[in-house]
């Protein structure tokens, strides 16, 4: 059985408050398959070194679109995506296909950090 595989996402200016919850959770986090959009992965390997991150490609060149490539395949247990609904952004086409994937799939989805709390919460890391 493989371990629970958590993808993390998170607009620029969220990207501090998905830095933190690592750092938060990074003794549950480190029990899971983690994989990021490039520039979100990068931040929280900065934060927190000790974690095994997969970095994709930066989400606007394509690293939203190799997510939801993994959700289809099945190898994503939930989605932590910190949006910010507050600026335009130039790949909003594939914010919104990673989200509708998510829901096709049927994974825990969190889009913002409360919502991440809970969801975390009631993760139980096959170890
Ligand atoms: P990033 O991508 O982590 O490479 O910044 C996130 C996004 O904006 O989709």
């Amino acid at each position: 059985m493989r371990r629970t595989a958590i993808a993390l996402v998170a607009h620029d200016a969220k990207k501090d408050a998905m830095a933190e919850f690592a750092a938060t959770h990074r003794l549950k986090l480190s029990a899971c398959d983690l994989f990021a959009t490039g520039t979100t992965g990068a931040r929280v390997i900065e934060r927190c070194p000790e974690l095994q991150v997969k970095r994709l490609k930066s989400g606007p060149l394509g690293g939203d679109q190799q997510i939801g490539a993994l959700i289809a395949e099945g190898r994503i247990d939930a989605l932590i995506f910190f949006v910010d609904p507050l600026s335009p952004m130039p790949h909003d086409v594939d914010v919104k296909a990673l989200t509708r994937l998510g829901l096709v799939y049927d994974i825990a989805m969190a889009l913002n950090p409360v919502t991440a709390e809970m969801v975390l919460a009631m993760i139980e890391p096959l170890t």
